[in-house]
């Protein structure tokens, strides 16, 4: 299911298999005077190319390799002939079979693999110009494209929720920590992510989960400090595990998040 919204230049076009049961696993693209950034799962890649069938689209750009970003772009490439930008370190993996657990495959699906460039250090509109900023705390490839003029920037999977309760292993939350930064020290005004949140005057969210995670990651390293082992760190701060646990294959886990903030301490 496709549902849109409006945000001056900006189109939010937000894509799940499931809406009514799980919102939360709804991926947002945008599309901004003709780039597309991100073209969602594979399960509603149809859905995406009809969707902007009578739309002006000139090149998209992919935020990193991961099959929730890249699911429509062979559909696109077919059909509107066009290019697919990605940073370098995703070109490999997005022209290559993904390899999914099946949490991943339900409910997002196989991507078919597509031939995408690397990107530079920008990227143009007919108005804008893109600066392309690395950030490759949630995965090595990732990028946030910021738009100085306007102040808009378009962070993907750059974790920006209140308090982080769970983590995928490739996660990496010191890394993130420093993505945060560095998108606070450049100043949008607006910032639109894949996971649906539009938040304007970002400056104090950004300051609140740079907070909290350093907060975590200090009652983390003390407890590990004191002799506890992942797992009872977990027990420690966040009592059971995550109910989302089970449900991915245990890829998205509290312990996930502990051990992300250890790995290089042991
Ligand atoms: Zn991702």
């Amino acid at each position: 299911m496709i549902t849109a919204a409006e945000y001056d230049d900006v189109l939010q076009i937000n894509l799940c298999r499931y809406p009514e049961m799980m919102p939360a696993l709804t991926v947002s693209a945008y599309l901004v005077d003709g780039l597309l950034i991100d073209t969602g799962p594979a399960h509603t890649a149809k859905e995406l190319v009809q969707f902007l069938e009578d739309r002006e689209l000139d090149k998209v750009v992919n935020t990193h390799h991961h099959e929730d970003h890249i699911g429509a772009n062979k559909l696109l490439q077919e059909q509107r002939g066009i290019e697919i930008f990605a940073h370098s370190l995703a070109v490999e993996k997005i022209g290559l079979p993904a390899v999914l657990y099946p949490y991943q495959e339900e409910v997002w699906g196989y991507p078919v693999p597509s031939i995408v460039k690397p990107l530079g250090t920008r990227i143009g509109t007919k108005k804008y110009m893109f600066e392309i900023v690395h950030t490759p705390g949630h995965d090595r490839d990732c990028i946030c494209l910021l738009e100085r003029k306007s102040g808009l920037l378009f962070s993907g999977d750059l974790f920006l929720g209140s308090k982080p309760s769970a983590c995928r292993p490739m996660e990496d939350c010191r890394r993130i920590i420093k993505d945060l930064k560095l998108v606070q020290s450049l100043r949008p005004r607006l910032i639109f992510s894949a996971l649906g949140s539009v938040i304007a005057d970002p400056k104090e969210r950004l300051e609140k989960v740079v907070g909290n995670l350093k907060n975590l990651g200090r009652r983390i390293h003390d407890l590990h400090a004191q002799g506890l082992n992942p797992t009872e760190i977990r027990q420690r701060i966040f009592g059971e595990e995550s109910p989302m646990a089970p449900r991915t294959q245990f890829q998205f886990s509290s312990e996930n998040l502990v051990k992300s903030f250890l790995n290089g301490d042991h």
